[in-house]
């Protein structure tokens, strides 16, 4: 098969009709699947056989969009799950038992650290945060002999820092472990982190790729080019009782770690996507190309403006030639970063409540990433529960206002930024 570019395979890949079928993929509003005996069921369930059983572990509708995500990223397989959370956890818990570790750049979405500080401590899977700046020798000191993988995001949510991909896989891979990549806000279309060496990558596709606010869902997709029989991963090469001895890496080659992450943790925790959130999904990644880049000039025009605002006391945003990461992002986001722009009000938090209450166009919203300009005060609601200490290492200021750019014609969005300003 030739490869398309990417643009085309938003469209083309995953659901591929035959002769006479729908050419829209079709909602399997199906929980079940009939075999004409039991033999053929019982095949599936030792897992010999390819093909549907039961909704909570896969599903044709599901499948569809998880094939054309994976070719998005350019990946050997990938899950869809109920949640951005969901997917995070199935990684992290396919990865680790009680008593294991992973590491985790401390600039990281706020319910991603709650999800490690507090949830996966209570099960005894401990994280150590790094600062994603420090340097090699400060990253691997984090690292010890049961720390399990590495944990990034590839532009932070909300902090808008550019992580460093090639040089944590590097760190990860001399340690014989896995790099793991949230990728929800560049989305495949501006930065494919397999292409720097990583090696499992996540979204929230609650974000750009469902693209309009409507339906919850998480990814989680493998590259295949981990090496699961380094002797650091037993449950991968032993077998597993729960499928009658299956091997992961034997029966399953490169796709070893993300069918055992179907067929034991999304079998077990039960955190599947609906048939119709993935309908809607797939529509949503029909124009991801085209939303992506527009999110993109927008975010890009709207940064310009406020850096030369004076009731703006600073921006952050990657396409900034004035941004810390400008470097980064030229290597790891050269088509552009996303739409989300971060800045401070002069006048700290009483102004940035201001500000925000005056804007008429942009909604004041927890959500990001979507068709809609919205406006967040990050410092007093997503993270509101973490301490300051936390706040500081996430890169979170009190006066952090964080704008999610929409598809609106930017001028109007200028226009509503400027009346809000003046009133302060
Ligand atoms: C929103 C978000 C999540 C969590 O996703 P949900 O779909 O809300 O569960 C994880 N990572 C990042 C970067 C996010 O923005």
């Amino acid at each position: 098969m030739s490869e398309y570019r990417i643009e085309t395979k938003c469209i083309q890949e995953g659901y591929k009709p035959e002769n006479g079928q729908p050419r829209v993929l079709p909602i399997y509003q199906s929980t079940t699947y009939k075999y004409d005996s039991s033999e053929q069921l019982g095949k599936l369930f030792d897992l010999e056989a390819p093909g549907h059983m039961y909704t909570r572990i896969s599903n044709p509708t599901v499948e569809a969009v998880e094939n054309k995500i994976s070719a998005l990223e350019g990946g050997v397989g990938a899950l869809c799950t109920s949640s951005g959370q969901a997917a995070t956890q199935i990684v992290i818990m396919s990865l680790c038992n009680a008593g294991d570790h992973f590491v985790a750049a401390s600039t990281i979405y706020g319910g991603t650290i709650n999800l490690f500080s507090v949830t996966f401590k209570r099960f005894g899977i401990e994280v150590t945060y790094v600062d994603p700046k420090a340097s090699a020798e400060e990253i691997k000191a984090a690292i010890k002999p049961n720390t399990r993988l590495v944990f990034g995001e590839t532009i932070a949510n909300p902090a808008m820092s550019v992580f460093d991909i090639e040089k944590f896989a590097n760190i990860a891979h001399e340690a014989g472990i896995p790099l793991v990549i949230d990728n929800t806000f560049p989305t495949p279309i501006n930065c494919r982190p397999f292409e720097f060496g990583a090696d499992i990558v996540i979204h929230s596709t609650t974000k750009y790729m469902d693209g309009h606010a409507c339906s919850l869902g998480g990814v989680v997709v493998d590259s295949g080019n981990f090496d699961w029989t380094n002797g650091k991963f037993p449950e991968f090469v032993e077998p597993d009782e729960s499928y009658h001895g299956v091997v992961y890496t034997k029966n399953f080659g490169k796709a070893a770690f993300i069918t055992k992450a179907r067929v034991q943790l999304l079998r077990d925790l039960g955190c599947s996507p609906s048939p119709q959130n993935a309908f809607l999904l797939n529509l949503g990644l029909e124009t991801l190309h085209l939303r992506v880049e527009r999110h993109c000039e927008n975010a890009q025009n709207v940064a310009e403006f406020l850096c030369n605002n004076e009731s703006v006391s600073w921006v952050n945003y990657p396409g900034l030639k004035s941004s810390d990461d400008y470097e980064l992002a030229q290597k790891y986001l050269p088509k552009g970063s996303c739409g989300v722009v971060s800045f401070g009000i002069k006048g700290g938090r009483q102004a940035a409540m201001k500000f925000m209450d005056s804007l008429k166009l942009a909604a004041i919203v927890v959500h990001v990433a979507d068709a809609r300009t919205s406006v967040l005060h990050p410092a007093s609601t997503t993270h509101r529960q973490l301490s300051d200490q936390q706040l500081v290492e996430a890169g979170i200021t009190p006066d952090l206002i964080r704008m999610s750019i929409g598809i609106e014609n930017v001028l109007d969005i200028i226009e509503d930024i400027k009346q809000a300003l003046a009133t302060l």
